[in-house]
């Protein structure tokens, strides 16, 4: 028998009742023989309260105690799992990620891993007791400082231990059964997915389908780890994450698929630029600025220039956790640039189609548009990769541009709802 990582996330083990159930759950796997090591993530919706807490004390938390403050969130559920654990009668012991030898960068706040020395998580285990990772942190490499690798990062915790650790299998477990065509929240006819290449899970992950982190399908894809996706509620086979299907039938199921599923994203905003002058070198400006803020972006668009003004606009959307700080940037910027003003709206979403199978089948493109403008609703900004196609709508928009779209795929399940067991949805 192997190793196993297994991760919980904040709503398997929201209360003291859920930490006895993933503790029973643990110790199960053991029984089977593995040996097992565990990440977990803050308990329920602690991590949105420490930021909460932190923001009444400072406007703009961020930096070195703003991540020593949310790994607490982590040091909390980890020790208290470890306790479930030996009060079964197992042995367990739990670690801080930079315990567990997760060395990461020096960006606070959304620290990359940059090495895994999980050299006292592998002894432990050795002898004999269930190793407990606290998820989403790690010890910078240069500072030994307490870095946080942002929101959602215990997934990549998870397979970042997995793969240094030569783990068989990371198995995620979440409040629903797997990956599913759509958000279950969102889609109640969401289907759940057997198996899903590390493509297609990169894309919809990168396209706001929280279900799984997209660092984390990142390291998975790189390391070639698969990954289970599971209830932690319920005792069902879930989603396998790897590059190939594990059988024929899965391999048959997705050959007929050519769209994975439809992902959407309320976690972005959007900067226009206005009145930039139309020539070389502006949009070099205007995003240096942005790259020197450290602010990752997503989608751009340019508008053709008014002739009689040589001015032109353009658009681009960023997390709205960096808003303030792209526009602060910008405005430092403007004098140098020559712009004429920003806007700045939150209240934006983006729906986007995912599917390997897009690359050769004609028409996706026409018939996502058709099903959005059935629905009534308006497109803002459109972007393209090969296997996904992306629009930005109005937030109110949101899901019912989701459902319509869903169902002009024919994705729509004829059998069982799907199920949320947990979590606010947060
Ligand atoms: P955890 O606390 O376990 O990390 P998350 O809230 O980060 O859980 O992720 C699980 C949630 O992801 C689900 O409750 C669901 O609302 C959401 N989700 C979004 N897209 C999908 C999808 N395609 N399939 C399954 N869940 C999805
Ligand atoms: N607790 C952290 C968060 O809420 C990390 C995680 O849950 O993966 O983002
Ligand atoms: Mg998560």
């Amino acid at each position: 028998m192997g190793l196993v990582v297994q991760k919980y996330g904040g709503s398997s083990v929201a209360d003291a009742e859920g930490i006895k159930r993933v503790a029973k759950r643990i110790v199960e796997a053991k029984k089977t023989g593995h040996q097992v090591v565990v990440v977990v993530s803050a308990m329920g919706d602690t991590t949105d309260e420490l930021i909460e807490l932190a923001e009444q004390v400072s406007p703009m938390p961020a930096g070195r105690e703003f991540d020593m403050l949310l790994t607490a969130g982590e040091r909390i559920s980890m020790a208290l799992l470890a306790m479930a654990i030996k009060n079964l009668g197992h042995q367990a012991q739990s670690f801080t990620g930079s315990q567990a030898g997760v060395i990461t960068d020096s960006v606070h706040n959304k620290a990359r891993i940059i090495d895994v020395t999980p050299g006292r998580i592998r002894t432990s285990i050795d002898e004999g007791n269930i190793a407990i990772v606290a998820g989403f942190q790690g010890v910078s490499q240069e500072g030994k400082n307490i870095t946080t690798l942002g929101r959602g990062g215990s997934d990549t915790t998870a397979v970042a231990l997995a793969a240094a650790l030569e783990a068989e299998v990371c198995e995620i477990y979440t409040d629903v059964d797997g990956v599913f065509t759509a958000d279950p929240r969102v889609v109640k006819k969401a289907k759940k997915i057997d198996w899903i290449s590390f493509e297609d899970m990169l894309e919809l992950a990168a396209s706001g389908s929280k279900v799984l982190l997209h660092r984390c399908v990142e390291y998975a894809r790189r390391y070639n780890i698969p990954i289970h996706v599971r209830s932690s509620f319920s005792g069902l086979q879930g989603t396998w994450v790897s590059n190939e299907p594990r059988s024929q039938s899965e391999g048959q199921q997705v050959e007929h698929a050519i769209i994975s599923g439809v992902a959407h994203d309320v976690s972005e905003a959007k900067v226009t630029v206005v009145g930039v002058p139309d020539k070389p070198g502006e949009a070099a400006a205007i995003f240096r600025t942005i790259a020197d803020a450290e602010i990752n972006i997503d989608m751009v668009v340019q508008n053709v220039s008014a002739a009689s003004t040589g001015l032109t606009d353009i658009s681009f959307t960023l997390p709205k956790a960096e808003g303030r700080k792209a526009i602060d940037a910008l405005e430092r910027s403007k004098p140098a640039i020559g712009f004429e003003s920003l806007r700045y709206d939150d209240q934006i979403a983006k729906i986007s189609l995912v599917g390997a199978g897009m690359k050769t089948n004609p028409g996706v493109t026409a018939g996502f548009f058709e099903a959005l403008s059935d629905a009534g609703v308006n497109i803002e900004l459109i972007s393209t990769s090969e296997i996904r196609i992306s629009v930005v709508t109005r937030a109110d928009d949101v899901n019912e541009a989701v459902r319509a779209v869903h169902t002009a795929f024919g994705l729509d399940s004829d059998s069982d709802e799907a199920v949320v067991y947990g979590g606010t949805g947060r």
